[in-house]
């Protein structure tokens, strides 16, 4: 089986077993998913959707956020972990959007990548989430889940979404990531793998190692 063939083969496992999957943060406009998914980092999306009806309520808009002290907005944010970095990140990316972006999230991963604080993972995120462009989110799941399953090598986030690029369909990409996502949390999580019950042991490379 070729690595294309075993990707469109994961791609199909996991449509039949995760048929409705959706980012699991919450948000309403396209600047609180930039907000929700800068917060998200080492911290629990369950955790960054407690924190930000409060947030977003207090700033409503890009513009309010743009204004905001940043030491309000870590106020907000505390309990997410790393909240000095994420709330001056918040604050210096909205005055980018008022200023530089007319107000508007950008659409492309080349832009996307210039905000405070956005890698390559959150700019797949939004470009795909919001806009619908062909995007590999390359998470801490994806990239062990992949990695186990051959589909690519290494823990470079950059590498290994250079890597499924060449193997996955463009517009499988988003997807096939958020269900790896939801298939990593709930069996083939880092410590301990639930091999025996997982639907795509007969595609998995680790799995046939391990036989
Ligand atoms: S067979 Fe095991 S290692 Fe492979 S994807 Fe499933 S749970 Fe993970």
């Amino acid at each position: 089986m070729t690595k294309k063939q075993r990707a469109l083969e994961v791609i199909k496992r996991l449509k039949s077993e995760y048929p409705e999957v959706k980012c699991a943060l919450t948000y309403e406009k396209p600047h609180e998913l930039l907000i929700a998914v800068r917060l998200s980092a080492q911290c629990t999306d369950k955790r960054v959707n407690l924190v930000t009806p409060a947030l977003f309520e207090r700033f409503p808009s890009i513009e309010a956020f743009a204004e905001a002290e940043i030491s309000e907005v870590e106020e907000y944010i505390k309990s997410c972990g790393l909240f000095h970095t994420k709330a001056k990140d918040i604050v210096e990316m909205c005055r980018m959007l008022r200023d530089i972006y007319g107000g508007k999230v950008p659409e492309t991963i080349e832009e996307l990548v210039k905000l405070p604080g956005v890698g390559r993972k959150t700019a797949n995120l939004i470009a795909g989430d919001l806009y619908g462009k062909p995007a590999m989110v390359c998470d801490t799941h994806v990239i062990r889940l992949t990695n186990r399953l051959g589909l690519s090598e290494g823990k470079d986030a950059v590498q290994v979404e250079k890597q499924l690029r060449s193997v996955v369909p463009p517009d499988e990409g988003l997807m096939m990531c958020h269900r790896l996502v939801w298939h990593g949390r709930g069996v083939c999580t880092a410590r301990s793998p639930k091999c025996g019950e997982c639907v795509l042991k007969g595609v998995c490379r680790e799995y046939d190692k391990k036989k």
